[in-house]
């Protein structure tokens, strides 16, 4: 059985949901964290994924492209969200200067509010990081050395060998996505290949990024299985072991799914 650690459920339409759903389960993948993109619709997902407990989960969190759409939330309020049994981590957040589409000061207190909510409520940040890396790694530090320990993980990961291995020192975890099965993604397979077994993580980050073969079509969670093989022949295991990995991975990072 898969994980998929990262997707957006709610970007598919009520009739599209069951479907999608129904696939993920046929192709094993037990559970799924749908993630949270702005707070009015992170405070929809319990709701939405209402009656599913233990095999949907979410998270709550304003993205970085959201940033300057509302007020950054104070760290407490996301953290009293994340109260709800359904919710196991906080994000997406971080920073986006691939966008840009909110300023960067903005983006950063963002990023640095959700860190604080992550460590008051004691669940993992996902962490989404694109083109940004010296200021993803700055703030990680900053916080870390002003404030205490958090736990985070870096989503969806396609950024510089240094950031992993500086998230990897503060003791973060690392996910993919399609993007490892690319046909270019030969450094990022190399970067996955030489990390520490016991931090990978699988994700879609549906319906974006489809994996090989789906590639530029729309994707789903089912699809999490072509990316959890590629790490597989990277890391030398089997598809079985691979799966065994990295929902331990997931348990150990997201305490509330264990
Ligand atoms: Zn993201």
């Amino acid at each position: 059985m898969l994980i998929d650690s990262h997707c957006h459920l709610d970007y598919y339409t009520g009739a599209e949901l069951p479907q999608v759903l129904e696939r993920a389960r046929e192709a094993g993948i037990a559970e799924l964290v749908t993630i949270g993109t702005t707070l009015e619709q992170s405070g929809r997902l319990p709701d939405m994924i209402a009656g599913q407990e233990g095999r949907l989960w979410c998270t709550v969190g304003v993205h970085p492209h959201h940033a300057a759409e509302a007020p950054i939330p104070d760290p407490e309020t996301l953290a009293a969200m994340a109260q709800h049994p359904a919710v196991i981590g906080i994000g997406e957040s971080g920073l986006d200067y691939f966008y840009d589409r909110a300023p960067r000061d903005v983006q950063q207190a963002n990023f640095r509010a959700h860190i604080r909510a992550a460590r008051l409520a004691g669940v993992p940040l996902a962490i989404h990081a694109r083109d940004a890396d010296a200021d993803i790694a700055g703030i990680l530090r900053d916080e870390w050395e002003g404030g205490g320990p958090f736990a985070f993980l870096l989503h969806c990961f396609s950024s510089s060998r240094q950031l992993a291995e500086t998230a990897i020192e503060m003791g973060g975890y690392v996910s993919f996505s399609g993007i490892l099965t690319f046909p270019k993604s030969q450094e990022l397979r190399q970067i996955a290949g030489d990390l520490p077994a016991d931090r990978l993580l699988v994700e879609t980050d549906a319906p974006y990024l489809a994996p090989v073969p789906f590639r530029g079509k729309r994707n789903e969670p089912a699809h999490v299985v072509h990316t959890a093989k590629v790490l597989g022949e990277v890391r030398g295991l089997t598809p079985e072991q691979i799966a065994e990995l990295t929902t331990a991975n997931f348990r150990r990072l997201f305490p509330k799914a264990a």
